[in-house]
């Protein structure tokens, strides 16, 4: 796996103002490091742990992007130094972020997932409970937390129709937020949707995050140990 140059023709594929984050989940250090020495310095895990360890022993100058599903007690262990987490799902989980952001004097940024896709599996919040949490108050109280934006998970097809059209929606959606009124710790600037096989069609249909595993490190091969 040529690491840089997997980096180097995917940024020249997406606009400037777009932020790649290399997806490492189960990746060993050393691979990382290489990604980094190649210019890269945004990440995302879906593991807690994992994270914490990863973080522990690579360069401090690395953004953690916290991107799959987290349980309210891992939350503590990540607070310290996450850079946003894309995966908030219940507003149970935001009242932890937030009494641990506050713990560690932090403001801590977050994206609420939405459920597009059409299988049951996925994680995320419906648009719905979306807009009752926005208007029945529940959010004004959590000051440290900022929600920033959106992330959302396409059906995992080969349908590029479908996919799109799961696209769109989220960003409707958001557009519709940012023209509502919103509290005064959310806002809607980051669109975190595309994975490596999707990623055009989301930059094509608004997103501002794409989040890349496979097309920059290769196949997963879920090791016992990544460090
Ligand atoms: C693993 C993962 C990705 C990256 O997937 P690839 O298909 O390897 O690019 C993106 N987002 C989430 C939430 C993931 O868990």
């Amino acid at each position: 796996m040529d690491i840089k140059n997997n980096i180097i023709k995917i940024r020249q594929n997406i606009p400037e103002a777009c932020t790649l984050i290399a997806v490492s989940k189960t990746h060993p250090v050393d691979v990382i490091q290489a990604a980094y020495d190649a210019g890269q310095r945004v990440f995302g895990e879906n593991k807690a742990q994992e994270l914490v360890a990863k973080h522990e022993v690579l360069p401090k100058d690395i953004q953690w992007h916290m991107i799959g599903h987290l349980q309210t007690n891992k939350v503590k262990a990540i607070a310290p130094f996450v850079h946003l987490i894309h995966s908030v799902d219940s507003l149970k989980l935001l009242q932890e972020i937030n009494k641990q952001a506050q713990k560690n004097n932090r403001i801590m940024e977050a994206l609420l997932q939405v459920h597009i896709a059409e299988e049951e599996t996925k994680y995320g919040f419906s648009m719905e409970e979306i807009r009752a949490l926005v208007n029945d108050g529940a959010l004004t109280t959590l000051s440290f937390i900022k929600i920033v934006g959106l992330m959302g998970m396409a059906t995992f097809t080969e349908n590029k129709d479908q996919v799109r059209k799961e696209f769109k929606r989220l960003k409707r959606f958001f557009d519709e937020l940012q023209a509502t009124s919103l509290p005064s710790n959310m806002v809607m600037e980051e669109l975190s949707m595309g994975m490596s096989g999707d990623y055009e069609i989301a930059l094509e249909e608004g997103s501002t995050m794409i989040r890349v595993g496979s097309a920059i490190f290769g196949e997963r091969h879920y090791p016992d140990k990544v460090l």
